[in-house]
This record gives C-alpha cells, sequence and structure tokens, in this order.
C-alpha cells in the first residue's frame, strides 16, 4: 500500500509501532487513539485519508484524513468569524496567552518530543532545539507584541498642525504552508506572531508531518486561544496549499525555492502579501585564525543537525590553507565520533533521513560526486540497518562544479569541504550560486569576522557557531537574500509583516491650500518660503 493511498477510515491493521524495546526512551505509547483524537482537529470531511509512516520503522503511524476544497472553505469561515472578535482583543491579553503557551511548551516536552520522534525520526536533542525554539518564541511574543504593535506618532507636513498616527493593523487570515523538516516550530513560531497582530491562521503542514502540528494547535487551545482561531487543514501541497493561497490575506510559506515561485506568483496575481523561508547552500568559512577545536565541533553540528534536513544547515566549507588538514582530520574524527541511531531515547547524534525520496536523493547527490572523482573522507553509505532510510553523515572532497552537490541542495547528510588561500577568494566562492540564506565564520577576531560577515551575501551569518546564534535569538530578523526567500521571521519584522500599516493624517487649524483669498501664486511662494526653512531647521 502506498502512503497516498486514499483509505475509507480507520485500518484495524494499524496498530501503532510503540515497541519499547527497540524504542528505549520512548515515553509516549504510539496507539492509533492518540492519532485519533489530534486528527479530530483537522478541518477535513472528504472521506479520503492518507497512511503517515515512521521513518524510524518504516511502519504506518496514522491515518490522516484530507480536506477537500470545501473544508479550506469552511476553515477560512470559521477562522474569519474567530479573527474578527480576536482583532478587538486587547494585545495584553494575546501576550498573557503565548506565556501561557510557552510554559505548556515546556511542560509537555515529553509528549511533544515523542511525537516529533515518531514522525519526523530525527534525534532526540534536535527536536528539542526546535522545542527550545517556539518557546524562546513565545516568550518573545508574550513581551514585546505590545511594543512592536502599538501606534506610533510620526511628523506631519506641518509641525503641530498635522498629526500622524501610523497603526498596525492586521491582515485578517493568515494561511501557512510548512515544510516537514521542522514541524513544530516551522508550524509555531511563525503562526504565534501572527495571532499576536491580531489575526486567524490556517495552516497546512507538511503531510509527513500532520500530527506534530496538531498537537501545536491542541496546545493553543489549552493556552487559552479562542478555539477557532487556528485553523488546520492537510492534503496534497498543490491542491490543499494553492487553495490557502486562493483565500489568504497572507500567506507565510516555508519550503524549497521552486515551490516558493509558485507561491509567490500565485499571491502576486492576487496582490496579496507573502514572506518565502526557502532553500540554501550554506557556505561556512574557517579563516586562518580560527580554533580547530571549536570549528570542527560547530561544522559536525552545523552540517548534521536533524541529518542535515535544516535549511541552514551548512554544506559547504572553505577552509583556510594553513589549517586545512589538521581541521578536515578534527572534523573527520569528531564525524566519526557520532552516535547514530533510530530511537526516541537522548544520546544520538544524528536519526534517519525522513523519507525514501530524501534518501534517494542524497545517494544520487553522492554517487554523482563519487562517479566524478569525489573522495569521501567519511560516510557516504545507507544505513538500512539502523532504519530504512538511514544515511550515514558524510565528507566529501575534491567536489568540482560539474557535480550535482556542488551547487545543487543536497539537503542532507553531506558537506564538502574546500581549500583557500585568500581570503577574498574564500568570499566570492562562498557568494556562488543563487541561494542566500545562512553563513557562518570561524576566526577568533570577532571584528574583523564580523566586517567579513557583511560581505557574505546572506540573510543570516553566525560567528563561530554554525546557525544557533541567529536562529536562537528571536529579537533577530531570518530569512533569505537572493532566491532563499522574501521577507523576514523573528524581531519585530516578524510581527510586522502580518499587518497592513495604515497612517492616519488629523489636519488642525489651517487646510493644505490657499486660504482667506489667497491667489495659488501666493500660496506656492509661501509653501517655498516655509520649505527653505524646514530645510534650514535641519528637519526630515
Ligand atoms: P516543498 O516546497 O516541497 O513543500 C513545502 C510545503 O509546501 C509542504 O507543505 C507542501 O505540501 C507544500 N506545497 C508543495 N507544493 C505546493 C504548491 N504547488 N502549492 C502550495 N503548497 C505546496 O519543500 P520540502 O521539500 O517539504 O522542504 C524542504 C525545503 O524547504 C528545502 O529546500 C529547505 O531548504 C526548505 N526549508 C526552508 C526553510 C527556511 O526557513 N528558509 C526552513 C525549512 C525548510
Amino acid at each position: 500500500m502506498s502512503a497516498h493511498d486514499p483509505m475509507p477510515g480507520p485500518d484495524p491493521t494499524i496498530t501503532g509501532p510503540h515497541d519499547p524495546e527497540h524504542h528505549p526512551g520512548a515515553t509516549l505509547a504510539f496507539e492509533p487513539e492518540y492519532a485519533t483524537a489530534l486528527t479530530q482537529r483537522l478541518v477535513a470531511t472528504s472521506g479520503e485519508s492518507v497512511v503517515v509512516s515512521s521513518p524510524l520503522t518504516g511502519q504506518p503511524l496514522a491515518h490522516i484524513p484530507q480536506s477537500s476544497g470545501a473544508d479550506v472553505d469552511e476553515a477560512f469561515r470559521r477562522a474569519r468569524r474567530a479573527q474578527e472578535a480576536w482583532a478587538r482583543t486587547p494585545v495584553a491579553e494575546r501576550e498573557a496567552a503565548s506565556l501561557r503557551f510557552h510554559d505548556l511548551v515546556l511542560d509537555r516536552q515529553d509528549e511533544i518530543l515523542d511525537l516529533i520522534g515518531w514522525e519526523s525520526g530525527k534525534a532526540r536533542k534536535h527536536g528539542y532545539e526546535e522545542l527550545a525554539h517556539v518557546a524562546l518564541t513565545a516568550r518573545y511574543c508574550g513581551r514585546t507584541s505590545s511594543r512592536h504593535l502599538r501606534s506610533e506618532q510620526r511628523p506631519g507636513v506641518f509641525p503641530v498642525l498635522t498629526r500622524i498616527d501610523v497603526n498596525y493593523v492586521p491582515k485578517g487570515v493568515v494561511g501557512i504552508i510548512s515544510p516537514w523538516n521542522y514541524p513544530f516550530t516551522l508550524a509555531m513560531s511563525d503562526g504565534l506572531p501572527a495571532l499576536m497582530a491580531g489575526n486567524a491562521v490556517v495552516i497546512k503542514p507538511d503531510a509527513q508531518t500532520v500530527l506534530t502540528a496538531l498537537l501545536g494547535a491542541q496546545l493553543l487551545e489549552e493556552a487559552g486561544f479562542p478555539p477557532d482561531l487556528w485553523q488546520v487543514v492537510a492534503g496534497p501541497g498543490a491542491d490543499v496549499g494553492g487553495a490557502i493561497v486562493a483565500r489568504a490575506d497572507y500567506v507565510c510559506f516555508t519550503g524549497s525555492t521552486a515551490t516558493g515561485r509558485i507561491i509567490a506568483s500565485g499571491c502576486a496575481e492576487r496582490l496579496v502579501g507573502c514572506s518565502l523561508e526557502l532553500g540554501g547552500k550554506n557556505p561556512i568559512l574557517v579563516l586562518r585564525d580560527a580554533d580547530i577545536e571549536r570549528a570542527a565541533e560547530g561544522a559536525v553540528r552545523a552540517s548534521f543537525s536533524n541529518a542535515g534536513q535544516l535549511c541552514v544547515s551548512t554544506e559547504r566549507m572553505f577552509v583556510a590553507d594553513q589549517l586545512y588538514d589538521r581541521f578536515v582530520d578534527r572534523f573527520v574524527a569528531r564525524t566519526d565520533a557520532m552516535t547514530l541511531g533510530a530511537t526516541l531515547d537522548w544520546g544520538n547524534d544524528m536519526g534517519p533521513l525522513i523519507s525514501e525520496q530524501q534518501l534517494r536523493t542524497v545517494q544520487a547527490h553522492v554517487d554523482d560526486a563519487v562517479a566524478k572523482g569525489a573522495v569521501v573522507r567519511t560516510g557516504g553509505r545507507a544505513r538500512p540497518d539502523l532504519a530504512p532510510y538511514f544515511f550515514e553523515p558524510t565528507i566529501l572532497e575534491g567536489v568540482t562544479p560539474d557535480m550535482a552537490c556542488f551547487g545543487a541542495e543536497t539537503f542532507g547528510p553531506v558537506v564538502s569541504v574546500y581549500r583557500f588561500h585568500d581570503e577574498a577568494d574564500a568570499v566570492a566562492r562562498a557568494n556562488e550560486g543563487d541561494y542566500g540564506l545562512n553563513g557562518s565564520i570561524y576566526s577568533q577576531d570577532g571584528s574583523r569576522a564580523r566586517e567579513i560577515a557583511r560581505q557574505i551575501k546572506c540573510g543570516t551569518v553566525n560567528i563561530n557557531e554554525g546557525y544557533g546564534a541567529t536562529f536562537g535569538s528571536t529579537h533577530a530578523p531570518m530569512g533569505g537574500m537572493r532566491q532563499s526567500g522574501l521577507g523576514r521571521r523573528q524581531g519585530a519584522e516578524g510581527i510586522r509583516r502580518y499587518t497592513d500599516i495604515q497612517s492616519v493624517g488629523t489636519q488642525r487649524l489651517v487646510r493644505i491650500a490657499p486660504m482667506l483669498g489667497m491667489s495659488d501664486a501666493a500660496f506656492a511662494k509661501a509653501m517655498t518660503a516655509s520649505l527653505r526653512a524646514m530645510k534650514k531647521l535641519g528637519r526630515a
């Protein structure tokens, strides 16, 4: 049975892959009833469902009911109604709900981490990264939304006589289309700021990770957000995702650059805004004064977190000649020391890939590179003995532009290492290609590294860290340059993207036109004198 066979209702043969012996540390007995209870939150009445399997075992995990076009209509109808009341709810009350959500996420972490593990296969510590990011975002939203959304006064055309108020008005219903790789945070951390700004959300998670998104929805409701404010629909990207793009007042998309283009043109057609968080081919520069051990440790995390299925993870390393050999030896040694495993407990440094399709892509990139002369320093093999889609963390040398993995995103645990002699050349090579998501620099000279960072054409650059310094700093805007995206999540920008900015001008005493029988010519003369005076006074 294929994962996409439509099925009419529950299949008694699915008993859940709960097997404590095989999955030490599992605290969630994954029973079909658990999944069924979560799927009650879906707006999905088509009568069809798809079976989702766990990458830990390859065994069926749950039936996911599918949404029809009418279901998406219904989700938007409910969301619109809830949004009208929510927009009138004081921001302080929204903030309080976000802070309660923060606590719930931390309190319920075992359940959340188990579910992320079952659905995505990732190592528990990488699931925890997502969970911590959601908590950080909830705290940020809970503590700063009032400040970012408060109306502001700005100077008017005539000082004192013209008053300008700038208001941040909710968009309405925000559509979120999210991928499978960070299913908890890419649903919740993009959605919470939309709620803070007074919007409702209709979200379509990836087909593989619907349950995690549904658990997030349940926690929002438990935290006190109104029940209909957050609607979840499920189904194929082009159909259900397309239906969201056709209805939403703003779209937040995270996924591949190819799909991002489709979303952008759908939004352009309707003249609604969108933010696009897309792919990357992220470089690390290890400068000649880097601490080798720190760089090698960081490179392991930057390249192999979530088995490299992370938009900001590293696939290219440019290493200064002076320390290249010593660095690569340490990087290989640290990679060889990683604990690989497909279990729910703590202790694994890397889990399996999420799907057979991911495994095929990763294997194809490595096979192509090896066939064309690349050298595998470590890894390079699938490990079906660990889990059906497991692939070893892999370090390649000698990668050349004719190889697929040179410029195309692998989105797996494969990194190419290159030597450089000259820093300007390293920067130019790091900037090659169309992507511009995340970069990293290892150096013991922070100010010089920050100077170089300004030359890297990426939306985020981390110094002496792979991605966590920017990703974890929820005050810092995050997003891509060039083909890696449009718009920013996090920071004030991440909240205000979900608003329309409205300026209200109040004119007092004098009107902006000739008065008291003044001619147009006299008015123009008086205006000209006033314009010159304003400039002299240093007014903007
Ligand atoms: P994808 O583009 O195939 O799918 C992402 C989402 O879009 C899924 O929910 C999918 O169902 C939906 N979708 C697919 N086709 C659609 C269409 N025609 N209309 C509307 N929705 C559609 O991406 P993926 O393979 O699931 O995710 C991996 C990609 O996401 C990688 O390229 C990765 O770099 C990128 N990513 C980027 C970020 C970021 O923040 N920049 C974060 C995570 C992943």
